[in-house]
């Protein structure tokens, strides 16, 4: 039997003869919004440290990630629809990595691979690291190890095909009116430690209480 070319377009409910199958399709408007999205999530690689080397494993003939639609990396923000972070987040790196993320055009996604990405891993209390991307960016994946083989890194990026599946254009912030800047990340000031600009009033008050004014 020929393979159906639209398998996860469908309504389930529906049941198109087989004959039929690869030439017609019974959906909705968010079903197949999400279908053709889910099939072309280009990456924006960012390959840090030794995550990475499982990050190019994952691209070649073995693993294939072509096979998701996820083969075409790109070196620019602009035509990049996830953001893949493989490794170590220096604090130097940081602000790199934030004004990349936001030239990002919506929709956009960020997948934290492996335990430094997602937590500062071995390096967590590190001087110079950050203990977690998503403290600065809104991660959709997280995926575990050090590293994580080729096929968590896969298995990973299937979730966030499924995250997408869930997703209605009547409810995804870049369609809401005002809320299309809603992800904007101000750039953190890097100085003996990160600052992010949007805990300023937190970090106002924990400065008047450590000198007993509040
Ligand atoms: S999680 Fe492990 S393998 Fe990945 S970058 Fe950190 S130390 Fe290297």
């Amino acid at each position: 039997m020929e393979e159906n070319k639209y398998e996860g377009l469908n309504l389930p409910n529906y049941n198109i003869p087989e004959d039929i199958q690869n030439v017609v399709s019974v959906t909705t408007l968010d079903r197949l919004y999400n279908w053709g999205r889910r099939w072309s999530v280009w990456p924006l690689m960012f390959g840090l440290a030794c995550c990475a080397i499982e990050m190019i494993a994952a691209q070649a003939a073995r693993y294939d990630m072509a096979r998701f639609g996820m083969e075409v990396m790109r070196p620019t923000p602009r035509q990049a629809d996830m953001m893949l972070v493989s490794g170590t987040v220096t604090k130097k790196m940081l602000p790199a990595l934030i004004r990349l993320y936001n030239q990002m055009p919506e929709p956009k996604y960020v997948v934290a691979m492996g335990a430094c990405a997602s937590s500062g891993g071995p390096f967590k209390e590190g001087y110079n690291v950050v203990a977690g991307i998503d403290k600065f960016l809104p991660v959709d994946v997280y995926i575990p190890g050090c590293p994580p083989t080729p096929q968590a890194l896969i298995a990973g990026l299937i979730k966030l095909q499924e995250k997408i599946d869930k997703q209605s254009i009547k409810k995804v912030r870049w369609y809401q009116k005002g809320k299309a800047d809603a992800n904007y990340v101000p750039m953190p000031i890097l100085g003996p430690d990160l600052i992010d600009v949007r805990r300023n009033a937190e970090y106002k008050e924990a400065a008047a209480r450590k000198e007993g004014v509040a």
